[in-house]
């Protein structure tokens, strides 16, 4: 039997990262290399139960530069997808290591720009360093590599873009940064997890997505010029009509109250019927974490849904983002409108 082999590519984030000065822990935290943070591994090492025992082959790439995944944009997107593209036939699963701070982001856009996935691409991270006497590093990995290299494990192949993080399998495309310290860093609020990763693992194949008979394929245009508006209280409509003048705007995406309801005021709603008339894209996502847009409930979100404004669904902020710089960077505006509002990849429902 061929042996599993695992790419495992370090873009950097808290697991790698150490004291700018060091021995100074009051000094801040910055991304190391992936040669020192390697060292600090040793489920990687050649003498590892993953390599030993199991007969797992990996191999390491690595960011030229570690980021902090705050400093993210899509030009990290399309490294990471080329490095998928051009390593996709070589491997059966993928590991990338990831700052929280953006994770869902990544896992989302990746999400949309794969098409016909079949190999499980697992994001991880961690809350504290891998240098650190209380990681949560060792646990995300050596799970990522559990659901990474399935087969191996006794358990299903899953075609998706995951996250995996402290002991829960997650759609990417569903989850969302809900704590800054706490281990478990990661929600899914409208969509259960996937797995379950204490002892035993437990999967529920029943949510993973079908084995698609779609070519492999990578759409990896993003566009940036979009901006994301809350509404406020006392939302200022003056200041939104100027926005919504700025030329190269493409799109905006309208976090609005409860589910999906907006202030009727006729500068505001003028604003928005103008933004479409220009041919740019409105999207309407609620604060609310947990819920799903429905127009229909309210005077007030009538109105704005009368101005063209496109439903979110229940997607989360991080996807339906990631979903418009995509679409946005791909398709012209018809086929835009046809399909932000449809479940690409599992990413509404
Ligand atoms: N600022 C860090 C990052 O996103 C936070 C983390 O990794 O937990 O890269």
């Amino acid at each position: 039997m061929s042996k599993t082999k695992l790419l495992i590519l370090y873009t950097g984030g808290t697991l790698g990262m150490g004291y700018k000065t060091k021995g100074d822990e009051t000094s801040p935290l910055v991304p190391l290399d992936w040669s020192t943070v390697y060292k600090s591994i040793s489920i990687f090492s050649p003498q590892s139960y993953f390599t030993k025992e199991k007969g797992i082959i990996f191999k390491f790439l690595k960011f030229k530069t570690a980021i902090d995944s705050s400093e993210i944009n899509p030009s990290h997107w399309k490294k990471i997808l080329e490095i998928i593209n051009k390593n996709y036939a070589n491997f059966d699963g993928f590991i990338i290591i990831h700052g929280t701070d953006t994770m869902a982001y990544t896992a989302s856009a990746l999400s949309f720009a794969i098409q016909g996935l079949k190999k499980p691409i697992v994001l991880t991270g961690s809350q504290l360093p891998v240098f650190h006497s209380r990681t949560d590093a060792i646990n995300n990995l050596s799970n990522a590599v559990h659901i990474a290299a399935a087969k191996v494990f006794g358990h299903k192949t899953i075609p998706e873009v995951l996250i995996c993080f402290n002991d829960k399998l997650m759609r990417g495309n569903r989850a969302t940064k809900s704590s800054s310290r706490d281990f478990s860093g990661f929600e899914t609020p409208s969509f259960p997890i996937l797995g379950d990763l204490n002892e035993p693992i437990k999967i529920s194949n029943e949510l993973v997505l079908k084995f698609t008979d779609k070519e492999f394929k990578i759409l990896p245009e993003f566009e940036s010029n979009i901006i994301i508006i809350t509404l406020f209280p006392g939302f200022n409509h003056e200041l939104f009509k100027t926005i919504a003048q700025i030329k190269n705007l493409k799109g905006v995406i309208l976090r609005t109250f409860g589910s999906g309801n907006a202030p009727t005021d006729i500068k505001f709603l003028n604003s928005l019927k103008q933004l479409k008339q220009k041919g740019k894209i409105v999207v309407n996502i609620s604060q609310c974490i947990e819920g799903n847009i429905d127009t229909t409930k309210y005077k007030t979100g009538k109105l704005i849904n009368d101005c063209g404004v496109l439903s979110s669904g229940n997607m989360t902020l991080e996807t339906a983002t990631a979903k418009l710089m995509w679409l946005l960077g791909n398709y012209n505006n018809n086929k835009i409108q046809e399909l932000f509002v449809q479940n690409l990849k599992g990413e509404m429902n």
